[in-house]
């Protein structure tokens, strides 16, 4: 029955810029402080306070501009939306309306293995509200959020499955904590996204009514309440019936959406020019300069990763899916160590061991760049065999030593002296006659056997290069 029907989904994200201070207030700008204690004139709502726009807000809302390939208006205008809730002191939020700080760009995500553009409709700068916190029998107000700034990144209603939504959530997300622009927080709330979502028959031209599920801040919840939504829309439109236009919530636990407000009570916000900001201009040269200065997107460092370091496209691009796994492996290749082993080290043996604790990633890891970069050393100068050094590895996991002093206490220096080795070769063959004679009858696939069987003579501290070579002019002679 669904395959009758398509989904179509436009997204509103909020991310909050990593400004010092408010987007129109001098006051700080930090997460966690004392409830109402980062609160100023402005950012309070006192009467005849006049709001100053924070330029440095303004430079990293060009930069999400020109991230996302964007027009950039030389002219933007700052407007009242106007509503009454206890953590709005102003009575107003501060907003772009009709004429946004960036107008249309687009980017591409690969979702099931394909590539798409999604298109971007406009980015406007805005600042956040305060905090209600409801408790049993009141409720209780927080403003340290209060005009915090953020951006608005609306999308174009180009997304037609929850696959396609993720891709791309994640890619902006990348691109804002790589650019520098929102430090990405899902946690805290700085990057959360309203899912707009409507149905139709495959074919039809005009798009459904679409209802808004808002505020969601995890992708897992965002997949699931997509598809949720989108069965239920089906199911409604398929039994005859009809979408009603609503903001509807998502009930995590539940694991449903539900209606929290419809059209009829919609808001009507009254937008009219803010009074107190003249209109915001952005000259040419300074949109040239904040994409001269910017960092490093996460194609771009893919790119050089790639080309610099010799990696494969696959490494590269796992090592750049998170800002500070980038960071980690050029620290590791900074302080000495082979690219291509780095790489090897961090995405299977580091990763698969932190990623034991759900949740946790790179920051977490226990073992430093320096110390990667010793392991990796340490084997390159053949002191210990590869097979040892996976053990130094989850000793040092657990111990957080570095791996010299590992391999002295435990006694793990590779042999390389010939003559042990010939003696554990002799002991092999003695050991074992009737494999020896099928190797020289031609089997060469027991050599593999033997060749394990010194290495067990020898605790696994031979080297195995030497060990084949040995073996192989000893079974030959
Ligand atoms: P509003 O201010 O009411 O939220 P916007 O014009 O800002 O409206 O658009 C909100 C989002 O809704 C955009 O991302 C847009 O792509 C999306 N959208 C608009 N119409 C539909 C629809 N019929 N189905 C799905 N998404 C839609
Ligand atoms: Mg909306």
């Amino acid at each position: 029955m669904s395959s009758q029907f398509e989904i179509v989904i436009g997204l509103e994200v909020h991310a909050q810029l990593m400004t010092k201070t408010k987007a129109f207030c001098f006051v700080a700008a930090k997460f966690g402080e004392k409830e109402n204690s980062q609160v100023g004139p402005v950012s309070g709502g006192l009467p005849g306070a006049l709001p100053v726009l924070n330029k440095e807000a303004v430079h990293l809302a060009v930069r999400a501009g020109i991230a996302l390939n964007c027009k950039i208006n030389e002219r933007s205008v700052f407007s009242r939306k106007n509503y009454f809730y206890p953590d709005l002191p102003k009575g107003y939020q501060i907003s772009q309306f009709d004429e946004p700080l960036c107008g249309v760009g687009q980017v591409d995500v690969v979702a099931d293995g394909h590539t798409k553009t999604i298109g971007i409709e406009r980015i406007h700068m805005e600042e956040d509200a305060g905090k209600s916190i409801h408790l049993a029998s009141t409720t209780l107000v927080n403003l340290n959020r209060s005009g915090t700034p953020l951006i608005e990144i609306v999308s174009k209603p180009d997304m037609r499955n929850a696959a396609e939504a993720v891709a791309y959530l994640k890619k902006l997300h990348s691109i804002l904590v790589f650019g520098g622009i929102c430090d990405g927080n899902l946690e805290e709330g700085n990057f959360r996204c309203d899912v707009n979502l409507s149905v139709r028959p495959f074919g039809q031209k005009e798009f459904g009514t679409r209802t808004e599920l808002k505020n969601l801040n995890s992708f897992r919840f965002i997949e699931k309440a997509i598809e949720f939504e989108s069965a239920r829309q089906i199911a409604v439109v398929s039994s005859g019936g009809k979408v009603i236009q609503e903001t509807r919530g998502w009930d995590s636990a539940a694991g449903k959406t539900f209606s929290q407000r419809t059209k009829e009570e919609a808001h009507d916000y009254r937008y009219f020019p803010e009074p107190d900001l003249p209109p915001l201009y952005v000259t040419q040269e300074y949109i040239q300069d904040v994409r001269k200065n910017m960092p490093e997107l996460p194609e771009q460092k893919r790119a050089r990763f790639e080309k610099d370091y010799s990696l494969t496209s696959y490494d590269a691009e796992q090592l750049t899916l998170a800002k500070e796994l980038a960071d980690y492996f050029e620290k590791c290749v900074k302080v000495g160590a082979t690219p291509k082993s780095a790489a090897n080290w961090i995405l299977s043996e580091l990763l698969r061991e932190i990623k034991k604790v759900e949740g946790a990633d790179i920051t977490q890891s226990p073992i430093s760049p320096e110390q990667i970069a010793e392991l990796i050393s340490l084997i390159e100068k053949g002191t210990i065999s590869g097979k040892i050094a996976k053990t130094v590895f989850e000793d040092m996991f657990v111990s957080c030593k570095n791996p010299t002093e590992i391999v002295k206490e435990k006694g793990l220096v590779q042999v390389l002296d010939e003559t042990a080795i010939q003696e554990w070769i002799t002991e092999v063959i003695q050991e074992n006659p009737d494999v020896v004679a099928e190797f020289k009858q031609g089997k060469e696939k027991v050599f593999a056997f033997l060749v394990g069987q010194v290495m067990k003579h020898s605790r696994g501290k031979a080297n195995p290069g030497i060990v084949g070579e040995r073996l192989r002019k000893a079974l030959l002679a």
